[in-house]
């Protein structure tokens, strides 16, 4: 019998394991996450209006409630109070390090730091109701806001700023999150690209989203977009649709709406700008194409007024102590999933998802992405097995101070959050801290 730990149970680490229960009918898999709740991004990344994507929960449910796989939830693997890295690694015969692309990259720019200045990560957080997360006061007094970068996390925090009361009561958004975003004064978003309309990030099906929301027009300034050379029939059909959807924008009459979003491009940030202490205004550059798909500078500038600025320009991994890491990507260095040191594989040491190959592709992107680095470690199974490793990881983790939070524990959770909905009049409401998540895995 192989035993395997994975390190996080997002879609990387659940396809991890489900992936090694079905090729191999010895191994059994543990799947650690530092919180109590399981899904990583699904549930703390995901936007709670996009119940479709959410639905994904059902089968990396079904993959955490297998017979040979189990949950261990409130485990935290490296770093200040978690389990060292070495002493893991000596309870399990391989471990699959499957931990996500955790922090934001930063902007450089002055100002960054401004109060009313945060990272979407940030903001994903608080209305995902991660524990981690603060309730920054982020709408207060807020009247236009600016959303730096054009990727699919640029268009969630946009879409979720100008959403109503009405359409996010049926979601699980925790209710301060909800009351907050539903009385905020709000009237315009601008998302800005440093590039063209053909570079966005963003993908079709969500950028047309935004087209659909009720009591908000979507404005894209034909001059912008008429600034790239690009000929639409010669992009690729991701690029080619995003531009199209935007000419038809452009091209449409204004309509007057409560709330508006502009989509604004060849706009590159170089400063925020404070007012009694705040964030007052972005300071953008405006950039030219230079014909290859990047920009130059024009050394003209537009000042956008906002009170809130959310930075969007995409994750980046953190380095977990005790594992080797290359700053340049965020990475783990690896070959086909094996943990490279000093470039050789380390035996029993896999990696999956975005530690591995940086934080870029939509979910599914993480299935063939965990079935190479489980025929990896597969294939390494012979010499692996060999060692010596307890009989009963969890034993040996309570023995070093940790008391995971079991499946059971999780369904508590998940109970204690369909009861607090109940009581609001609402459907599932997600807990929002440590205590009162905690708290609920213990109730039997
Ligand atoms: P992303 O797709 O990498 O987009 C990052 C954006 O930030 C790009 O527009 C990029 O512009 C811009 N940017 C980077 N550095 C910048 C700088 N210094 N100044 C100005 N702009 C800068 O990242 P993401 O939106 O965080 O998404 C991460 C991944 O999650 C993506 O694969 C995404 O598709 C996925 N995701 C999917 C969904 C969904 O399917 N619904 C939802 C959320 C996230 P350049 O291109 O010029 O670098």
């Amino acid at each position: 019998m192989l035993r395997v730990a994975v390190v996080g149970s997002g879609p990387s680490g659940c396809y991890t394991a489900q992936s090694l229960i079905q090729r191999d009918p010895e191994v059994h898999v543990d799947v650690l996450d530092r919180l109590p709740c399981p899904y990583g991004l699904v549930r703390y990344g995901v936007a709670p209006d996009h119940e479709k994507i959410k639905s994904l929960q059902g089968s990396l449910r079904t993959v955490l409630e297998h017979e040979r796989v189990r949950f261990l939830g409130g485990v935290r693997v490296g770093g200040p109070g978690g389990l060292p890295v070495e002493h893991l690694r000596g309870l399990y015969h391989a471990v699959v390090y499957c931990v996500g692309a955790a922090t934001d990259r930063r902007l450089g720019i002055p100002g960054e730091e401004l109060p009313g200045s945060w990272s979407a990560t940030e903001f994903v957080s608080w209305y995902s109701a991660h524990p981690d997360a603060a309730d920054a006061g982020f709408l207060r007094g807020v009247r236009s806001a600016v959303v730096i970068g054009v990727g699919n996390v640029a268009v969630d925090v946009t879409r979720m700023l100008v959403r109503g009361a009405a359409e996010l009561r049926p979601t699980d958004i925790p209710q301060a999150a909800l009351d907050t975003l539903a009385a905020s004064g709000l009237t315009e978003v601008q998302m800005a690209g440093r590039r063209g309309p053909a570079q966005a990030r963003f993908t079709t099906k969500e950028l047309r989203e935004l087209g659909g929301l009720p009591g908000t027009e979507v404005t894209v300034d034909p001059a912008e977009l008429a600034l790239d050379p690009a000929d639409p029939g010669a992009l690729p059909a991701g690029p080619r649709r995003n531009v199209e959807v935007l000419r038809d924008w452009a091209a449409r009459p204004a309509t007057p709406a409560a709330r508006r979003i502009r989509l604004r491009f060849f706009l590159r940030p170089v400063e925020l700008l404070a007012e009694g202490g705040r964030v007052a205004a972005v300071r953008f550059e405006r950039t030219a194409p230079d014909g290859a798909g990047g920009v130059t500078g024009t050394g003209r500038y537009e000042d956008v007024p906002a009170q809130l600025v959310l930075r969007s320009v995409g994750y980046r991994g953190v380095p977990l102590e005790g594992l080797p890491f290359d700053p340049a990507s965020g990475t783990i260095p690896h070959r086909e999933g094996r943990v490279l040191r000093d470039g050789v594989p380390s035996p029993g040491e896999y990696v999956a998802g975005w530690i591995k190959r940086g934080p870029t592709g939509v979910i599914g992107t993480n299935r063939p992405c965990a079935k190479e680095t489980v025929t990896s470690l597969l294939a390494d199974a012979p010499a692996l097995g060999r060692a010596d490793v307890p009989a009963d990881p969890v034993e040996a983790l309570r023995a070093a101070g940790v008391a995971p939070v079991s499946w059971d524990g999780w369904l508590a959770i998940e109970r204690a959050e369909a009861e607090l909905g109940a009581r609001l009049g609402r459907g599932v409401v997600k807990l929002a801290d440590w205590d009162t998540l905690l708290g609920a895995a213990r109730v039997p």
